[in-house]
């Protein structure tokens, strides 16, 4: 006797009905900042915000303006970035240091003008500005979310007038900050990890 057994065979869902998981927060080198800086910047964001980091496709070409930066950029974001951070490497005679552009959902910082050193010779300077651009991008991402300024000196959210104070805040958000970015980011559909 044939024994016919028929087993179900799962339906592959098309890429429409799969839900979305979420949308992300993008980085993006523009010039020529260290491909190391750009994923250890977004490493520490994900891990700190836990949130998804999409790094775009560096960008080598540096428009002629801050004004044509941001225009370029905003054109790069896709459906599920909710908002990029670009570091950007500009020579030091440039006098732009960083813009948060809120209404475009773009921030730019000006890499270059965080070295503490022009040639970044010991370890010790290159961990110190491998801080100083994390803790920036860090802002960024608090600011575009919408997170004022913290008094706490030691939330990344905290401003500062010297390098030294830059040098001495913290990373991180602090406890207050975070829970307002908790509730932003899902408000914003953004990905969380666990
Ligand atoms: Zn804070």
């Amino acid at each position: 006797m044939i024994c016919c057994v028929v087993f179900e065979i799962p339906v592959c869902q098309s890429a429409e009905s799969v839900p979305r998981v979420g949308k992300s927060i993008a980085i993006a080198a523009v010039g020529n900042p260290d491909s190391s800086m750009v994923t250890s910047t977004a490493s520490w964001i994900r891990r700190s915000c836990r949130c998804d980091v999409n790094v775009k496709s560096p960008v080598s070409a540096v428009q002629s303006s801050p004004k044509g930066e941001l225009e370029y950029l905003a054109g790069q974001l896709k459906q599920d970035d909710v908002f990029l951070v670009a570091l950007v490497d500009v020579p030091e005679d440039v006098t732009f240091r960083k813009g948060i552009f809120k209404s475009n959902n773009v921030a730019l910082l000006n890499v270059w003008a965080l070295r503490p050193a022009r040639i970044l010779e010991t370890q010790s300077l290159r961990d110190q500005y491998a801080g100083r651009v994390l803790k920036e991008a860090m802002y960024a991402v608090g600011a575009l979310l919408g997170l004022g300024e913290c008094p706490n000196p030691q939330c990344v959210m905290s401003t500062w007038e010297n390098d030294a104070q830059l040098d001495a805040k913290g990373g991180n958000f602090c406890p207050p900050c975070d829970a307002k970015a908790e509730k932003l980011f899902k408000a914003l559909g953004v990905h969380r990890l666990e």
